[in-house]
């Protein structure tokens, strides 16, 4: 029944979403971070920007999602940018051709997303910032028994649920411009919800078991865990509680993410039983725990306890 009642955001819909809110909460995070030991304060914060960044990163972001969506992201080209500078003219030229190669291959889910041939799930996925989702299988989506009790939690459930599957109708013009945004921001919660229940699922697992083979979430910022690869994860499975975290198998705590735009998505599209399920399920990704601790010296002797 709803399948018919789709909404208007085929091809040109996919504009607006998911930009704003990420810088200024980004902003605010660091902040955040960097006044670490003023815990209280920072925590009201952190829960301040959670309430603005999320569900609704969407409104108004048209400009920037242009810039994410732009081919060749920045990210890559930059690191190589030193590099080039002090080449002869050729290999500069070799070197730019070198780069867009590269450019394509890392992200041509977002340099194809002008909507012909990519899914609304690989586009969301390949977003900057969405590197922690995995895909979620259609078929998973289209059984409504997966997606009990979204319903009441997600507005314009409908409109949202055919905008990830990718559902057109004729009616696809009722909706306004401002109601395509919030449906927009609707989707990005509601594959976010249907996310975190997927991937407890055996194919979300292995996706995810890709993923993190891939380093796709991350490594772990402590020294001594030698880049062990980390998992993604929430401090709560209540949306707009917190935002979400890497976990290091190894050491065993968490961490916030590398990237201000990861750093921004909610932790409850991960949730706080994934990292364990998914080491349960695959053993041998659980590394040994750290043989080296960090201890403090004062030139070159260790701190008595006396003096702490
Ligand atoms: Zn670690």
């Amino acid at each position: 029944m709803s399948k018919e009642r789709s909404s208007a955001l085929g091809t040109d819909g996919r504009g607006g979403s998911n930009a704003k809110g990420r810088d200024g909460a980004a902003a605010l995070f660091r902040d955040g971070l960097e006044n670490n030991n003023n815990n209280s304060s920072s925590k009201k914060r952190l829960e301040d920007v959670v309430e603005k960044s999320s569900p609704s990163t969407s409104r108004g972001g048209i400009g920037r999602e242009k810039e994410r969506l732009a081919p060749s992201t920045s990210a890559p080209g930059r690191r190589l940018q030193p590099a080039i500078d002090g080449r002869t003219t050729q290999d500069k030229n070799r070197y730019q051709a070198e780069e867009e190669s590269n450019t394509d291959t890392e992200e041509s889910d977002v340099s194809g997303s002008d909507g012909e041939d990519t899914s609304w799930i690989s586009w969301f996925c390949g977003l900057r910032g969405n590197e922690f989702f995995c895909e979620v299988d259609d078929e998973y989506i289209q059984d409504d028994f997966n997606l009990s009790g979204l319903s009441s939690q997600v507005p314009y459930y409908d409109y949202a649920l055919d905008l990830i599957l990718d559902v057109e109708s004729p009616n696809d013009n009722m909706l306004t411009e401002e109601q395509n945004e919030i449906v927009e921001s609707a989707a990005e919660m509601l594959y976010g919800l249907i996310h975190v229940r997927y991937i407890l699922t055996s194919k979300g697992l292995s996706a995810m078991l890709e993923k993190c083979k891939n380093v796709d979430f991350g490594r772990c910022p402590r020294v001594y865990c030698s880049g062990q690869s980390c998992l993604p994860m929430g401090q709560s499975d209540v949306p707009r509680t917190s935002t979400v975290k890497i976990y290091c198998p190894k050491c065993e705590d968490i961490y916030y993410p590398r990237s201000k735009y990861q750093g921004n998505i909610d932790g409850a599209y991960f949730g706080t039983t994934f990292p364990h399920l998914f080491l349960m399920t695959y053993p041998y990704i659980k590394p040994a725990k750290p043989t080296q601790i960090y201890v403090p010296r004062i030139f070159g002797f260790k701190i008595h306890k006396s003096a702490q």
